[in-house]
């Protein structure tokens, strides 16, 4: 069976572009087996990449998601893709 992939646009939401993370959210509130983990942005070509201000998303246990797509409903940016 083909491993489901997951990926979030972090050009729209995360890292101090569209959206904080930290204000939205809903991806992470609708994934029933958490997914999904929000944390600090350290590799983003910023002048200090340690702001605090700048956050993302990252699938964290791909292996756990059960493809019921509430993340890609959810997301009010269609940020998420999952294939
Ligand atoms: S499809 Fe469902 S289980 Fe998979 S990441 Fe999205 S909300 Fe979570
Ligand atoms: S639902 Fe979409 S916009 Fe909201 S935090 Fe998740 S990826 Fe970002």
């Amino acid at each position: 069976m083909a491993r489901t992939k997951i990926t979030i646009d972090h050009e729209i939401c995360g890292d101090g572009h569209k959206v904080d993370p930290r204000a939205c959210g809903l991806c992470l509130r609708a994934c029933p087996p958490a997914v999904f983990t929000l944390h600090q942005s350290f590799d983003i070509p910023e002048k200090d990449p340690y702001d605090p201000q700048f956050w993302r998303i990252t699938v964290l246990w791909p292996t756990l998601c059960s493809r019921c797509m509430k993340c890609v409903e959810v997301c009010p940016e269609k940020a998420i893709r999952v294939s």
